[in-house]
């Protein structure tokens, strides 16, 4: 209701896939409001992502809650959705003779986080994703178990357990004012309104750092980096359905099977301010090119292009906490490329320390700390200038 004073015990800014996973981890416990700038759930970089599952992709503390996710992706509560949100797909991490050291670093990471992989060679490769140019490829890095994310179904059913357990979500509420008093935040709404609560979860995304700022916080600094996608028809007579998803060791390209066509990705990461982004034909292009030097793909046209905004903080990990400048203020930010496949337990991590709890005990048991992903590290870092 418009224009009417309502108190919750947590307000979170903003329902991507963060948001709408905290509100659904948290709604059980406590009265929670979810409010949203857009007029849709996944207008911004939830709506536009590659869908992949695949905790090897990703720096260790995403590694962590990739597997610490999984459960709740396999076997998530009943009703939660009407297909499984995993289905099978495999990644390919592939090599020139020059970047195989780097194929036995990323071995070595899989097994320092227990995650299953496979060494190939070129032929092995191509036996998987027969497109490979053997001149090109000369070794790779299975991860047999990656998934395909059905992220639609996922955000759809985060948001509809949170709708059960009570949960008001709000469209077209945009914050445009944090203040703190004796009551905890109120929180002033585009249009008119205002609600209140003694803790804001600010999972706005590309615009976390803008949100601090309302709350007249300084920046974390975190980055939203532009991330491009497009899709391209599969080549002429190709089985292309049980292809992996092939990414580059060094991340020049990726490309994926996507309903019955390819999504190839030139995973650029180019700097931006936080905006409704769009992709540049020339990056397009370059990929094209990129892709077509390791795999005899045909691209005639470019079927549909589109781009999102990854936002990371400094040091690439996630920001999840209490800040130590403001209280009441928690981060649920800086998910870059991994938010999707690690958002059930960065929920669950998120609701525990916004509780004032400990880390749930099996991530904690995977080696995470509560202090590796608080935004105080970056808090401690600026008083020391
Ligand atoms: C091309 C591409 C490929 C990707 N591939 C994968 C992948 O395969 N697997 C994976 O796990 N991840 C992937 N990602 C990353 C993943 O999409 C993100 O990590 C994730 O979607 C971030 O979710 P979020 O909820 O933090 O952000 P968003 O989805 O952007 O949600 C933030 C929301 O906050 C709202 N908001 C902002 N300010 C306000 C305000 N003042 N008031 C109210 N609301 C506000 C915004 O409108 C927005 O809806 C990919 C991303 C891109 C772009």
């Amino acid at each position: 209701m418009r224009g009417v004073m309502r108190d919750f015990d947590i307000i979170i800014i903003g329902s991507g896939i963060a948001g709408a996973s905290a509100a659904a981890m948290l709604s059980a416990r406590a009265r929670v409001a979810v409010v949203e700038r857009e007029n849709a759930h996944g207008y911004h970089t939830t709506g536009r992502s590659a869908a992949l599952y695949s905790p090897l992709y990703g720096p260790a503390p995403f590694r962590i809650l990739s597997v610490a996710s999984h459960e709740f992706l396999t076997t998530p509560p009943a009703g939660f959705t009407e297909n499984p949100v995993l289905t099978p797909r495999g990644v390919l991490n592939i090599a020139i003779q020059a970047q195989l050291p780097l194929l036995d670093e990323l071995a070595e990471g899989a097994r320092a986080a227990g995650i299953p992989h496979r060494q190939l060679s070129g032929e092995e490769a191509r036996a998987l994703c027969p497109v490979l140019r053997p001149e090109h490829v000369a070794g790779a890095l299975a991860e047999p178990d990656a998934m395909d994310i059905d992220v639609e179904s996922l955000h759809q059913g985060y948001l509809r357990l949170a709708r059960r357990n009570g949960a008001d979500i709000r469209l077209e509420a945009a914050v445009i004012g944090l203040d703190h008093g004796a009551a905890g935040w109120t929180a002033s709404l585009a249009g008119g309104g205002a609600i209140s609560a003694p803790v804001i979860i600010n999972a706005a995304g590309a615009w976390a750092d803008v949100v601090a700022g309302l709350a007249g916080l300084a920046p974390l600094g975190l980055t939203p980096l532009k991330r491009t996608a497009f899709i391209i028809e599969a080549p002429p007579g190709a089985e292309i359905a049980a292809w992996p998803s092939v990414i580059d060791i060094e991340e020049s390209f990726y490309f994926k099977p996507e309903a019955g066509r390819l999504l190839v990705s030139p995973a650029d990461e180019t700097p931006a301010e936080p905006h409704d982004a769009w992709p540049e034909d020339l990056t397009v292009a370059e990929c094209v090119e990129r892709m077509q030097e390791a795999a005899d793909i045909p691209v005639r046209r470019i079927i549909r292009s589109w781009a999102g905004l990854r936002t990371f903080a400094p040091d690439r990990a996630p920001v999840i906490g209490f800040d130590p400048a403001a209280p009441g203020f928690f981060w649920l930010a800086g998910q870059g490329g991994y938010g999707v496949q690690s958002s059930a337990a960065a929920a669950r991590v998120a609701a525990a320390l916004s509780l004032g709890e400990a880390l749930p005990a099996d991530v904690a048991a995977l080696g995470l700390t509560a202090a590796q992903i608080s935004p105080a590290r970056f808090r401690e870092a600026a008083s020391q200038l």
